[in-house]
């Protein structure tokens, strides 16, 4: 889960983290407005998309006056931003953040995550930061310095000097330190965190992923924290215990299971055809999450025939599936053809629920036998 730069710095301010004064707008009138609020003598325009390299790729700008905020951000807004962050077709700008422009005299590159032997805070630190901070660390792998952010802030001092940081930023990484802790952040980047001509700190730019295993924690994230970039169906299963990801084919799937699910996704290739997604019930998922699941594919245009694919254990039996099949055919207008292979616990009784409702299902043996039939149904 991303928080959007804007969020990311006021979360990071109420922490006494040094960020610019800003304010967003949707329109270049508001954006007009919001910049007189602004105290500054000059004004950054930036592209609030979820992906980074926005400077690269002309989606962070600089005005001078009230007026040519209004122009920069009527360029910006309805635009789509293609970087070498985004997918290929990039991301259209709904809205721009405008901020006192900063006087930045050195940019390092600073980002805490989890370290995964001890599982605390590490500190990664450059002094290559800026836009072409990516590509340089893809290089050069040494540019990035690690230190183990403990509680005391033992060393820090000292391998702040190393990276030519200095000890004055120390609070302000501590503060982000805690930052980080109290709010189950896996990551969070500042790039460029910068020296200003006065020889103080700013963050210039913020990006802040939250561990979504921790969403019951912080209830207050939820209206702000977006997967922004996740399709509505995606969430949609989130919610209801299945891990879905859209594709680009036409063959529903709904299998049990990470492996078994990467493995049928594996064999409908190999046998000619394309999933219309990835789909893993999870274990806690009941009936009712599972005709969710299915109703997502149902809703789906794109989709033309499902495939069940289901290992029944201990936790998901095979009747437990098939109820959600048939409670969500059920509730649908749209009967697509099912084809179905079940085995594990359950297997039998899961088939003859299948069966004993009007369902257009087919069932087999086999998995590959069940493959082959869906793939000749899609084309
Ligand atoms: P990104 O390219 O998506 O990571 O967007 P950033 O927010 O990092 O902005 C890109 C670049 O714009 C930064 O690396 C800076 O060089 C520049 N920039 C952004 N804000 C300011 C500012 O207030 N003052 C100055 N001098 N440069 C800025
Ligand atoms: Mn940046």
């Amino acid at each position: 889960m991303f928080l959007s730069e804007h969020k990311a710095k006021e979360l990071l301010a109420q922490y006494g983290l040094p960020v610019p004064e800003g304010r967003s707008a949707r329109t270049a009138e508001e954006a007009e407005a919001q910049s007189r609020e602004i105290d500054s003598r000059k004004y950054v325009v930036k592209a609030q998309i979820g992906a980074g390299g926005r400077g690269l790729a002309g989606g962070v700008k600089f005005a001078a006056t009230p007026s040519s905020v209004a122009d920069e951000a009527r360029a910006l807004l309805g635009s789509t931003l293609v970087t070498e962050q985004t997918a290929s077709a990039g991301e259209k700008v709904e809205s721009v953040y405008i901020e006192a422009a900063v006087d930045i005299a050195e940019s390092f590159f600073v980002a805490i995550a989890l370290d995964p032997k001890t599982g605390g805070p590490m500190l990664l630190a450059s002094s290559e930061g800026g836009v072409e901070f990516e590509r340089r660390a893809l290089r050069d792998a040494a540019t990035v310095k690690t230190h183990l952010l403990d509680e005391s802030g033992d060393g820090l001092a000292e391998f702040l000097a190393e990276v030519g940081i200095g000890d004055s930023a120390v609070p302000v990484l501590m503060a982000a330190r805690q930052a980080f802790l109290e709010n189950d952040m896996l990551l969070l980047e500042v790039n460029p965190f910068a020296r200003t001509g006065d020889g103080g700190w700013m963050v210039i730019d913020a990006k802040v992923s939250l561990d979504a295993n921790a969403r019951f924690r912080r209830p207050e994230f939820e209206g702000i924290a977006s997967d922004l970039r996740r399709p509505a169906s995606e969430m949609a299963a989130d919610r209801n215990n299945i891990n879905l990801v859209k594709l680009e084919g036409n063959i529903g799937v709904v299998a049990n299971g990470a492996g078994l699910g990467l493995a049928t996704h594996d064999m409908i290739v190999d046998a000619g055809g394309v999933p219309a997604n990835f789909m893993d019930i999870r274990t806690t998922a009941t009936s009712f999450d599972v005709a969710k699941g299915v109703e997502l594919l149902l809703e789906d245009p794109a989709v033309r025939v499902i495939l069940l694919n289901v290992h029944g254990g201990g936790m998901t039996s095979s009747d437990t599936v098939a109820e959600g099949v048939n409670f969500a055919y059920s509730r649908s207008k749209r009967a697509l053809p099912v084809i179905a292979h079940m085995n594990g616990h359950n297997a039998e009784y899961g088939i003859r629920i299948l069966h004993d409702r009007k369902l257009p299902v087919e069932t087999f043996d086999t998995m590959s036998g069940a493959i082959a039939r869906v793939v000749d149904l899609a084309k």
